[in-house]
This record gives structure tokens, C-alpha cells and sequence, in this order.
């Protein structure tokens, strides 16, 4: 049986369910992490962090052992088979981390659990969220454990559930947009790359788009849209992918093959982040296309603003409108990830011969525009976006 009364009920244990509690924890606020499953995930998915995100993970102590176990890229090509087109570096980022750091997404989740653990907090796992029904003071959720139910009353109950959050649905907030119409492929294969581990390389060519991305142990995390992808792509499908649409004077070669997905990429945004004792963050609150890389990032940001409005309502006694400001923050932010992946996906998926030209012709005359790319790169980073990430400071005391 888990405790019949919490003030900070967070469902999911997910990078940002992780993130929050590790904050609440730290700042000694009572709460109760659940995760439906009985293990932690170890598919790789995300694979980036950017610099905005690590300087918020440092209000938790995690970014010394994430760039202990990532690999830091400073440059991000945009390349038409072996051509340059636009070339982004982020050496000059006003930012104390001036690089991207590769990490695989299994390997922040084990960081971020151990920081948790370290700070003495938990996950319960193998407990199901069923539903939730709020009241003037708070909310009852009906969760499942083991083929039993019970009942968590909690004064604040986060949906850190993903896009299919049941805390989304029970508090009746839309998750408005649509689904793209081609699917992604995501592998991480060993091969022979000719480009080095110091670039990720985002490739156009008139069947679609492809990212490399290097990662930690020497491998490669590869990206592409597909059509209709195949629902395991292989090894061979990669070395397609990269021969079709990668570098041709000096090609890839795939040696080694260690994971692989297909996905399809939906484009949504919930209304609002609060309703009443309702509050949502990641997955839960936003998805779009990973052009960017943005996903997990945006949620990583996310869960550290809203565990210091939690931890000034619920700890501090501070009016439950700083609540209100979280999402008042937050949804914007995502609403401008949304438009720069969704910009990104389009101009890399451009259709027919004459507007790919065009296109080139566009982005190799932009490369030499410093305001262009240093928009770009604050983009990328989420610098832009550290504006979104600053509560409202507390009114004085009278
Ligand atoms: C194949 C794939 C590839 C991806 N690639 C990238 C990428 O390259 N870059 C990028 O930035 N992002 C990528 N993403 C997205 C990234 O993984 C997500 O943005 C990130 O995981 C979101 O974290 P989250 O904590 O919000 O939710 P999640 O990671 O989805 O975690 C939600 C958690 O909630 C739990 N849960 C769900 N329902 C319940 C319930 N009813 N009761 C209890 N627990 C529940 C789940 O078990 C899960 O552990 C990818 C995702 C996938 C699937």
C-alpha cells in the first residue's frame, strides 16, 4: 500500500517525472513518485541535451555526471549530400556550456534516478494511474498496484505521463493538433563515418531528411523521415538510408547494429498546463516533430520550473497563482519549440527539384548572415527561451 495522503502526487517516473521529484525532494516538499511500469525504459529515444536544459538541471546536481557520461559536439551542419549548405556553431553562446551534449536518453533517466535516490527519494513502479477526480481541496486519484486498487488523495497531482497522459484526460484539458504524415526512423548502429564524432550532421536530399548524431560509447544515433517506415528498420535499411541520402565521395558504412524504432511524430499542445489541482509537464503538455531535438529538453525545463512553484505554493505558503504562472511561462515556451521543429521538418522535407534548389541556393547565402545564425543557434540552445524558465519573484512581505 502506498501513503493515502501526499501533497505532490507525480505520475510517471519518465525524465521529467525523474526531474521533478529529485527538485521537490531536494527542497523537502512531500510527494509521491508512480510509474506504471515495473522497470525503467532502455530504449535510447531522446539524445540531446542543449545548453539551456543543462543550466537548468543544474538547480538539481545532475550536469556534472550527464557531461561526464555524454559526449560534447560543437558544430551542427546542414549538408546536402557532400555540400555544406549552413554550418552552426556554439562556441560564442552567451551560456557557461557552449557545446551540444550527446547523451542517450536510458543514460539521463539512470542519472537523474540516481540523483534521486541519492537525495533520498524513490520511485514506486507497478503502480497504474486509472483516473482522478478533483474537489475544492485537491484531488483522488485511483491507482492500481499489483491487481489492487487504491485511492491517493493529493493536494497537486502532476501528469508526467507522456503524450497519452491519463492526468490530461482526467483534468479535460485538449491536446489539440495532428500527426504527421511521414514516420521517423531512429537506430543507434557502429559504423565508419566519415564526418568524425565532432558534428551532428543533418542531411537533405529529395527522399527525405537524415540526421547522425554521434554518441558516447563511439556509436551513432541515426534519424530519418520515411513514408512508411518498416516497423523494426534494419541494418541494411539504415545503410540504405545513408547511402540514398548521406555523404557519397566518402560513404558510410554500418558495421554494427544496436537499436532501432520507428515512430510517428505528432504535433500537439495541451490548452493549458493547470486545472485546478491538475498540472502537466512533458510528454503530457507538448509533443512534436525531434527535428531540433527539443522534445525532452523543453520537458527537462519544465519539470525544474514547475518544482520550484511547487515548492513556493506547497513549502513557502505562497498563493497557488505562482501555479498559474507556470503554465502562463511554459506553454509559450513550447508553443515556440513547436514552430521552430515544425519550420525545421518543413524546409528539410521540401518537395521537388526546383524548391530544393532554391532552398540550397537559400541556406548557403543565410550561412554568411551572423544574425540569421545566431538566432538559429539561441534557438537551438533554448537560450531564447530562458526568459520562459523565470517565475514571477514572491511579493514582499508587509
Ligand atoms: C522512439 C522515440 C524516439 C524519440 N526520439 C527523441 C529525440 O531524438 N529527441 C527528443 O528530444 N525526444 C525524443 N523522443 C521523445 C522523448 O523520449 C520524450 O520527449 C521524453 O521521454 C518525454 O519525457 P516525459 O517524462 O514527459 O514522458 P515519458 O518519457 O513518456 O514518460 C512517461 C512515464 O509515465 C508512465 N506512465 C504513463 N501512463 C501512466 C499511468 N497511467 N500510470 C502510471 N504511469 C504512467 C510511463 O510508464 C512512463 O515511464 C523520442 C520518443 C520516442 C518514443
Amino acid at each position: 500500500m502506498l501513503p493515502a495522503y501526499t501533497d505532490v502526487l507525480i505520475v510517471g517516473a519518465g525524465p521529467t517525472g525523474l526531474t521533478l521529484a529529485a527538485g521537490l525532494q531536494q527542497a523537502g516538499v512531500d510527494h509521491l513518485l508512480i510509474d506504471a511500469l515495473e522497470a525503467g525504459q532502455n530504449t535510447s529515444r531522446a539524445g540531446v541535451i542543449h545548453s539551456h536544459t543543462l543550466e537548468m538541471l543544474e538547480a538539481i546536481g545532475v550536469v556534472e555526471p550527464l557531461v561526464a557520461r555524454g559526449i560534447t559536439v560543437s558544430r551542427f551542419t546542414v549538408r546536402d549530400r557532400d555540400r555544406p549548405l549552413l554550418g552552426i556553431g556554439f562556441q560564442k553562446l552567451p551560456a557557461a556550456f557552449r557545446n551540444i551534449l550527446m547523451v542517450p536518453q536510458t543514460t539521463t533517466e539512470a542519472v537523474l534516478h540516481a540523483r534521486l535516490t541519492e537525495l533520498g527519494g524513490e520511485v514506486h513502479r507497478g503502480v497504474v494511474a486509472l483516473g482522478a477526480d478533483s474537489d475544492a481541496g485537491g484531488a483522488s486519484v485511483r491507482v492500481r498496484i499489483g491487481g489492487v486498487e487504491q485511492t491517493i488523495r493529493a493536494r497537486h497531482v502532476v501528469g508526467g505521463d507522456g503524450m497519452h497522459s491519463v492526468i490530461r484526460a482526467a483534468a479535460d484539458i485538449p491536446f489539440q493538433g495532428e500527426a504527421y504524415g511521414e514516420s521517423f526512423v531512429l537506430a543507434d548502429v557502429r559504423m565508419d563515418w566519415p564526418l568524425g564524432s565532432s558534428e551532428v550532421s543533418l542531411f537533405f536530399a529529395p527522399e527525405g531528411l537524415v540526421v547522425v548524431a554521434p554518441l558516447p560509447d563511439g556509436s551513432y544515433r541515426v534519424v530519418a523521415t520515411l513514408e512508411d517506415a518498416p516497423e523494426q528498420p534494419t541494418l541494411d535499411d539504415v545503410q540504405r538510408l545513408l547511402d540514398t541520402r548521406g555523404p557519397v565521395a566518402a560513404p558510410a558504412r554500418v558495421t554494427d547494429f544496436i537499436w532501432s524504432s520507428r515512430f510517428r511524430v505528432h504535433h500537439r499542445l495541451a490548452d493549458t498546463y493547470r486545472k485546478g489541482p491538475f498540472l502537466l509537464m512533458g510528454d503530457a503538455a507538448h509533443v512534436h516533430s525531434p527535428a531540433g531535438g527539443q522534445g525532452m529538453n523543453t520537458g527537462l525545463v519544465d519539470a525544474i520550473v514547475l518544482g520550484e512553484a511547487l515548492t513556493r505554493v506547497v513549502r513557502d505558503g505562497e498563493p497557488s497563482s505562482v501555479l498559474d504562472a507556470y503554465s502562463d511561462r511554459r506553454r509559450p515556451a513550447a508553443e515556440a519549440v513547436l514552430a521552430l521543429a515544425s519550420r525545421l521538418t518543413r524546409v528539410a522535407t521540401v518537395r521537388g527539384r526546383p524548391a530544393r534548389l532554391l532552398r540550397n541556393t537559400l541556406l548557403r547565402l543565410l550561412n554568411h548572415v551572423r544574425p540569421f545564425k545566431r538566432r538559429l543557434t539561441l534557438g537551438l540552445s533554448g537560450i531564447d527561451r530562458r526568459p520562459l524558465a523565470r517565475l514571477p519573484e514572491p511579493a514582499p512581505v508587509r
